[in-house]
Order: C-alpha cells, then structure tokens, then sequence
C-alpha cells in the first residue's frame, strides 16, 4: 500500500539527507539516508502557502482561498494530504491545521503583526520526539529550516518537539498537549529513564521559575493546585527577582546539567545559556563570590560546574541588591521590592 500512497509524490530535494517513508505506529516519517553531524542544516523549505491571522481564525474559507491561489501542481500535493487514518482530510482547515506551522509572530514599533502560519508538505511529515534530534528555530521570516540537534545515524528517523515548553513539563502534562500518546523514551512508561525525566522536568520547571519569577507561561502561579514553589517566601522573593546571585548561578548550572541529562541541552540552547551564565559571573562584586564562580565556569563538566558553584550556596553579595534593581525596572515592576 505504501509504494501507492500519495505522499510518494512529494519532492524531497536531492541534496537533503533524508527520505519519506512509513514510521510504525505514527503514520509517515523522514528518516535520514546518511550521517547528519550535530549542527547541521536537515532542511530548508518554503511554504506551499501563509496564512496571515492566529491559528484559531482561520475559516475553511481562508484555506480555500490560499488554495484556489495554487498552481495546478501545488494543489495536488495539497489534496494528496492524508489524516491519521490515512484518508482525505474532511475540512480544509483540518488539513491545514495538521501540516502548518506558524513562522513568525513578530512586533513591530511595539505593535504585534498577526502570526503567520505556513503548510509545509516536508517539515510536516517529521514526527514528534519529547527528546527529539532536531530542532526548528524560531525565526522572521518564512522560510522554515531544521538543524541536528545532535549526531544522527543513517536510517534513524528525524524528530522534532512539537511544544516549546516541553522541557518543563511532565509525560502526563505533555501527553494531554500532544492528544496523542508519544512513546519516545521520555515517554516509555515503566523504565528509570521515563521516571527520572518527569523529576528532572518538574526540577528544571521549577528552577526557571525562580530565576525568572514567572510560569512557563508567562504567568505567576497563583492558588494552591499543584505549586511549582511550595515555599511562600522563596516564591515571593523569586517574583520580585531578590533571589541573590549566587542562587542564580546554582539554578542556572543545575538546569544545564539536567537538560543534558535529559539529552536536552543542543547548540541553539547553549548559545542562549552561555552569556546568561557569563553575565551573572561577572556581576559577583563581593571579591570571594566572583573568584569561586569563575573557578566553577572553568569546570569541564556541567555537573562540575554546578558542584563548584555550590560553594557559593546561601552566600550574599555586594551587587545583590543592585542586581535585583534592575531585573525588577526591566520587567516593568516597583523598583523596591
Ligand atoms: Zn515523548
């Protein structure tokens, strides 16, 4: 049946290391033909179409419209679109919904551009990995490319997360935002890998709260379900950011550490966690702090560092109060705590 299916008329371009073919118990996947080196580019793909509006208003008429704008070609490879069961999709909008993306959700002088969302025939057909080996960057415009987040063998297939904040959240959490059941081995029930990860998870969720004072959503946690930060006052002084900088650190390196236990910690993450973790070092003014922090940077090792650097646990410095300040007047707060 497979050597029939539609999707053998999508073109995949002949310098992409990857082909199409079915993924047992997830329909099609993109499985690499060669070795891809962590850091390289997988694929660079146009839409097929955009659609400039929130994802959630979008109507079968603006689907049909995109549509009827097509090239004869563009149009039946759009129609060649399957759903789970391997049938034409029913609505426009659900096949839309199932092979799109957004592309950018960009502000300009302060006003917000409604999101695009592109069909994207290739990307689409990568599945789902709660530890996946690629990633989709976040960028402006609307060409979508993916990179190895790692080392990928020939004849593995390629996945990527389909949620951001995935690395926050918990099988039971994630299972609930995906609607479907991931069986990656963040997922695999019953085995010390899968119970780990939750903990390690609800660790790394909780630590990005305290260092920045908000939820993976954005939003301070408020009543008494399921508290990320039981402690009412560590909560509080995380909220109006007086946690003291050498906790910062700790946090900070204790995050690292678990996101590369969790297979977690890529190029693109370590590209934003560096200079966070450099800025910190060099704002110790208290002389022993600052020596003791980059004695710890200098460690080989994540869990190296960490270790270093939890020398300074429970010690205050000159800069904290400052520190604080600013991290306060930046998120637009009172500037006394
Ligand atoms: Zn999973």
């Amino acid at each position: 049946m497979s050597q029939n299916h539609p999707y053998r008329s999508f073109e995949v371009p002949s310098n992409a290391p990857f082909e199409l073919k079915p993924s047992p118990g997830k329909g099609w996947g993109a499985f690499s033909t060669t070795k891809i080196d962590r850091g390289a580019v997988i694929l660079k793909e146009k839409p097929l179409f955009v659609i400039r509006k929130p994802h959630e208003q979008i109507t079968e008429e603006d689907v049909w419209t995109a549509f009827q704008h097509l090239a004869p070609s563009a149009k039946q490879h759009f129609l060649n679109l399957r759903d789970n069961a391997c049938g034409p999709f029913t609505h426009m909008t659900k096949a839309f919904a199932e092979n799109s993306f957004e592309v950018s959700n960009r502000t300009w002088l302060g006003a917000s551009i409604s999101p695009v969302h592109g069909l994207f025939l290739l990307h689409s057909r990568f599945n789902h990995s709660c530890i996946p080996n690629s990633k989709i960057p976040t960028n402006s415009d609307e060409i979508v490319t993916s990179f190895a987040t790692r080392d990928i063998m020939a004849g593995e297939e390629i996945t990527f997360c389909y949620n951001d904040d995935f690395e926050c959240r918990n099988r039971h959490e994630r299972h609930q935002a995906l609607r479907f059941a991931c069986n990656c081995k963040a997922c695999l029930i019953g085995t010390p890998f899968q119970q780990l990860s939750d903990i390690r998870r609800t660790l790394i969720r909780g630590l990005n709260y305290l260092t920045h004072g908000v939820d993976v959503n954005g939003q301070r946690q408020e009543g008494p379900t399921s508290p990320i930060i039981v402690d009412r006052e560590l909560k509080k002084a995380a909220e109006n950011f007086c946690i003291p900088l050498s906790s910062r650190l700790i946090y900070e390196l204790l995050v690292a550490y678990l996101l590369e236990e969790e297979g977690l910690l890529d190029d693109l993450r370590l590209e934003r966690l560096n200079p966070t973790l450099w800025q910190i070092t060099g704002s110790f003014h208290t002389e022993s702090n600052a020596s003791i922090a980059r004695l710890a940077m200098k460690q080989k090792s994540w869990l190296e560092k960490f270790c270093m650097a939890f020398g300074l646990y429970g010690r205050a410095d000159v800069a904290d109060h400052v520190v604080s300040k600013g991290l306060r007047m930046l998120r637009g707060l009172s500037i006394e705590s």
